[in-house]
């Protein structure tokens, strides 16, 4: 039997969502008809938006379904009038690889433990907006809740509220906490927050951009008047719907996903006593989500360990970007300066609410064979 540890990535469809999904596509549904079945599949829409924005307090938002957190994401860069934007060095790569040529794009530090300066980031705003500035949401700064690769949560709430005191809008990228832990958009106080179904066991292919009521929000993609001409194109009903269901499973079921950091400490205090300093474990001492665990053997490259969990029939990440099967090092282990020996070497586990303690053990003994094959036996 195989082992799943790449939940961070994606994850399988809960078999609830599927049925909810497979009972819509049998039905010709378009919300933009005007018959029966029109009014139906409004009447989905309108119940996923309900669902959506009581998980997550978000009743002062507006949701727009897109086809993921990406094109959330690069909606608000791209198609929005703000031209001064500000990236933290540790977003995900949808905002960080957005590079509008009419805008500027100043970047605000992590600390070495991946978690982004207050500090920095109130002085960064202060040097690089005119003062005394007489427009309002004048610029759009992003820093994500939790992060993909360290699973460091970031303080949003304090990060939001320097943001607006320098008058500017705040986007904040919740794709890897939402199902993970409670998010609630009130206390955050973001402008803008996307996020993405298949990372709760919802479908691939649909996520959503909420959008603080009053603030303005211009389409990438023109076409009909679909979602009050905020973004074209015909609506994933089954796949909205799919989502929304994955939603509300995903948090009712917080204070079990919680339990999952169970099986993560025992995971890393049994590494850590087979190969005390020669490991490093990221962001151990922070607030961390509940499932992942970035950790790196020193100058062992992430891909060789990877294709030797992958015979095993366990399935995990590199730290870095790992996109179409190549691997770069990891910008945000960069960001964080952590030393070149870990820095090509780190592999993410991501668990999730099926893994068992069997699958622990399984991954310990194996990553113990490699250990000492590496380090014991030269
Ligand atoms: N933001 C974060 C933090 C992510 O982990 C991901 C997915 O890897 C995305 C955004 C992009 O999401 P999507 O796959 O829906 O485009």
């Amino acid at each position: 039997m195989s082992i799943f540890f790449d939940h961070n990535s994606t994850t399988a469809l809960n078999p609830e969502v599927l049925k909810v999904m497979i009972e819509i596509y049998q039905k010709p549904y378009n919300n933009s008809a005007v018959h029966q079945l029109g009014r139906e599949a409004q009447s989905i829409i309108e119940h996923a938006k309900n669902v959506i924005k009581k998980a997550l307090n978000a009743e002062n938002y507006e949701v727009i379904f897109t086809s993921g957190a990406t094109e959330s994401c690069n909606q608000v860069i791209f198609a929005n009038n703000q031209n001064k934007l500000f990236y933290s060095t540790i977003e995900h790569a949808c905002i960080d690889s957005c590079k509008p040529q009419n805008k500027t794009i100043t970047y605000f530090p992590c600390d070495h433990h991946g978690i982004i300066s207050l500090e920095n980031l109130e002085k960064i705003l202060t040097q690089n907006i005119t003062p005394n500035q007489t427009f309002n949401n004048d610029f759009i700064a992003f820093a994500m809740l939790a992060n993909n690769e360290t699973g460091a949560i970031q303080p949003a709430q304090k990060i939001g509220k320097i943001i607006h005191q320098k008058s500017g809008l705040y986007f904040c990228d919740i794709v890897q906490a939402v199902g993970k832990i409670k998010v609630d958009l009130e206390d955050i106080n973001a402008d803008f927050v996307c996020l993405s179904a298949h990372k709760i066991h919802g479908p691939q292919g649909v996520g959503a951009l909420l959008v603080r009521k009053n603030i303005d929000l211009k389409p990438l993609i023109f076409g009909g008047k679909h979602q009050q001409g905020k973004r074209a194109g015909t609506l994933n009903i089954a796949g909205i719907a799919g989502f929304a269901k994955a939603v509300e499973i995903a948090t009712n079921n917080l204070e079990k996903y919680g339990k999952i950091a169970e099986l993560r400490d025992f995971l890393e205090s049994q590494l850590k006593k087979i190969a005390n300093d020669h490991l490093k474990i990221f962001c151990n001492d922070q607030p961390r989500l509940a499932n992942t665990s970035l950790i790196a053997l020193a100058n062992c490259d992430s891909q060789t360990q990877i294709i030797n969990f992958d015979l095993s029939g366990i399935y995990l990440s590199a730290g870095s970007t790992c996109s179409s099967g190549t691997i770069s090092q990891s910008r945000i282990l960069q960001a964080m300066n952590c030393p070149q020996q870990f820095i090509n070497s780190a592999i993410r586990i991501s668990l999730g609410l099926t893994t068992t303690k069997t699958d622990i053990e399984k991954f310990i003994s194996i990553w113990d064979n490699f250990y000492q094959q590496k380090f014991l036996k030269k």
